[in-house]
């Protein structure tokens, strides 16, 4: 049984900011009403966590708005068994709706404190085992444990990383922020002839960092 304390604040966040704004995936509801958010911010009041909006986690990083976790986990259309990379694990709550989702998860993270704090709230949380967490540039994925079926940057590149596309399975699906200042949330899937891209969504994030920011030519 989980610690239920605020259960109230997360059906709130749900119902309001994520099911009321259009997010359908029973899946995705459901995982982020099981998962404790404030678990990975406990540097803020916890009730405070479940706000419509991103935290401060420390090394001038945040953790995603709620809405846009919801968005990013139901565009990735997960179904277990699902294997799903992401790149930029922050405070670990995004892999840790992909775990509860059914999924197993390759995170990387390229702040290395980040990167120890994050597996610290996902072993506690009980999510230790279905979460693998790498310190390191995630620009060039995660080669020995690819294929993905989906695969989460939380950080936004200039241009679409060459080598993450070439991790996706079959009808996997790429979703990324792309752009700099002004961002829009892309879904790229590998069908039978390429990809195919739609557009989500404009937002915000972080931007990525390490190699993509030394490489001026495509990939
Ligand atoms: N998904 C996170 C939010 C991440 S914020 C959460 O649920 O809390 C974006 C993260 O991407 C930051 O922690 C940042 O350090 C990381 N990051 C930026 N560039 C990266 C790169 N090249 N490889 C891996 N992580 C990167």
């Amino acid at each position: 049984m989980r610690d239920d304390e605020y259960a109230y604040e997360r059906e709130r966040m749900v119902t309001l900011q994520i099911e009321a704004r259009g997010v359908a995936d029973e899946r995705v509801l459901r995982a982020m009403r099981r998962v404790r958010r404030h678990r990975f911010t406990p540097d803020i009041d916890p009730a405070r966590a479940y706000d419509d909006h991103p935290h401060p986690i420390g090394e001038g990083q945040t953790i995603s708005q709620p809405y846009i976790v919801a968005l990013m986990s139901e565009a990735a259309h997960l179904r277990p068994p699902c294997r799903v990379l992401e790149v930029g694990t922050g405070s670990g709550y995004q892999a840790a709706v992909l775990a509860e989702m059914g999924c197993e998860v390759f995170s990387i993270e390229i702040v290395e404190p980040l990167a120890r704090s994050a597996r610290g709230f996902l072993e506690a949380e009980g999510y230790g085992d279905r979460v693998h967490v790498r310190a390191g540039d995630g620009y060039r994925g995660w080669p020995e444990q690819a294929p993905f079926d989906a695969i989460l940057v939380t950080a936004a590149v200039p241009r679409l990383p060459q080598p993450l596309l070439d991790q996706l399975a079959p009808g996997g699906r790429l979703v990324v922020p792309v752009g700099e200042y002004w961002q829009v949330l892309e879904v790229h899937e590998r069908t039978p002839d390429g990809f195919s891209r739609r557009a989500l969504s404009d937002v915000r994030f972080v931007p990525m960092t390490g190699e993509i920011r030394r490489r001026g030519e495509p990939d």
